[in-house]
């Protein structure tokens, strides 16, 4: 007979985002090697307590090669981009614009003026929902989420619906934490002008099925927005592939620095869409009786970006290409599929989020034991999680709960931790009685 654990791992390494992963094909990483990238990893954080990084899905750790490209940029090609006719500039440029191209092949974008550079995922969404949202959304519209989203992707909607006077509809998530076509369609209506969704919850660790509710979409008009900050990280995105209409992440959750994001968009959208912010860079002719704009995709990249944030960004994704997004994904859904396995172990321990389709978090609920104390007693061994609401408020309360703790995995991240997890929470557990 096949055990509940023994069925959830089958279960976990049929998903599509670890095709990859039974594929004997695909070389396994040199774990070791990887670690030895990652310098934040050879520090004990308490005397005698190796640190156990499992907060990757909040930022992940840099890789030195990123280090070293953002420290080249400040050292050695350190002067503003576009505008400058000497040397330092044309080689910020180069540098700057390259990562532009980097990024264009890391999801597969059909042009390099379909990739914005942002802050951060937060930015690229209230830009969408700035922009598009104004000039496209009429009272009594519908904006469509889903229930398990990032408040980033519930409050940038909620301020443009409120300014045009748009509902937002919220599709349900089923008590696993997927989100059905069904639920999803039922919620779609010939008023639903934008849909927004997650393509890997933060909270629950759930892989949305992103080409089919695109598809169901596009079937009623509506434009489908996807927050990847958790997508792109745990396997191949190919943006024209899933035929989405704007796509947008973080460096940092992907080895990259912070405070530097992309917004991809399909160009026919992004031209016909209005400028969001006003600046340098952005405008074509500026007068007092009013400014033309840029191309793109400038006419979105108002005043001096961040320079060596997008070449750390460019590095990161080199660095993750030269692992092989095949060899992540398989090497994340073996430690998915164990942590399950040993969590699942634990008595009074409630796995938050058991979808078939999962990438790259654990979330837990563990009873008579508070996830904050669970977190500190943690961190004591040196093991470094999450606790709280996730920026996921109504996913907690669809559960009943104030928060969770969460353990995130990334690339550098080993079995051997898995279980020093593990014994870490039964620890705690013990302790609390
Ligand atoms: N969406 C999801 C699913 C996230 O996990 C995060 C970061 N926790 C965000 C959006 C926001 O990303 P950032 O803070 O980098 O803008």
């Amino acid at each position: 007979m096949t055990s509940g654990v023994e069925t959830r791992r089958k279960r976990i390494s049929s998903s599509p985002i670890e095709a990859a992963i039974v594929s004997a094909t695909v070389p396994a990483l040199d774990i070791d090697a990887v670690r030895a990238d990652f310098p934040a990893l050879a520090q004990e954080v308490h005397p005698g307590k190796p640190l156990v990084y499992l907060d990757s899905a909040a930022t992940a750790l840099k890789p030195q090669v990123v280090i070293d490209a953002i420290t080249n940029v400040y050292a050695k090609e350190c002067a503003n981009v576009h505008r400058g006719v000497h040397a330092l500039s044309q080689r910020a440029t180069a540098l700057y614009e390259g990562a532009r191209d980097t990024v264009q092949r890391f999801i597969g974008a059909g042009s390099r003026e379909e990739i914005i550079f942002t802050s951060g995922t937060t930015a690229a969404l209230n830009l969408v929902a700035m922009t598009y949202g104004a000039v496209n959304l009429a009272p009594g519209d519908e904006v469509l989420v889903t229930e398990l989203e990032h408040h980033s992707d519930i409050v940038s909607w909620q301020l443009q619906c409120e300014r045009v006077g748009a509902r937002l509809v919220v599709a349900p998530i089923e008590e696993n934490g997927e989100v059905t076509a069904k639920a999803f369609a039922s919620r779609l209506t010939r008023r639903t002008k934008i849909v927004a969704f997650a393509h890997v919850s933060n909270a629950l660790g759930t892989v949305l099925p992103v080409a089919e509710l695109t598809r169901l979409a596009h079937e009623v008009g509506a434009i489908v927005v996807v927050d990847g900050a958790q997508g792109v990280v745990h396997g191949s995105v190919d943006v024209r592939e899933l035929d989405v209409d704007f796509y947008a992440f973080s460096g940092h959750k992907l080895y990259g620095p912070t405070g530097v994001g992309v917004l991809y968009g399909k160009r026919a959208l992004l031209e016909a869409m209005p400028p969001w912010m006003g600046g340098g860079d952005m405008i074509d002719r500026v007068q007092f009786s009013g400014s033309t704009y840029n191309d793109l995709p400038y006419k979105f990249e108002a005043g001096t970006p961040n320079i060596a944030g997008v070449v750390g960004l460019g590095a990161a994704l080199d660095y993750m290409r030269s692992l092989g997004m095949d060899a992540i994904a398989k090497h994340e859904a073996t430690l998915l599929a164990h942590g399950t396995e040993v969590l699942e172990r634990i008595e009074g321990l409630r796995l938050i989020g058991t979808a078939d389709h999962k990438a790259g978090v654990l979330a837990f609920d563990l009873a008579g034991v508070h996830p904050t104390d669970l977190g500190t007693l943690l961190d004591a061994q040196g093991i470094a999680i999450r606790t709280g609401h996730h920026c996921a408020q109504p996913v907690m309360d669809r559960y009943g709960l104030t928060g969770t703790a969460r353990a995130s995995i990334g690339v550098y991240n080993t079995i051997g931790e898995l279980d020093r997890l593990a014994r870490g929470i039964e620890e705690a557990r013990a302790l609390f009685g």
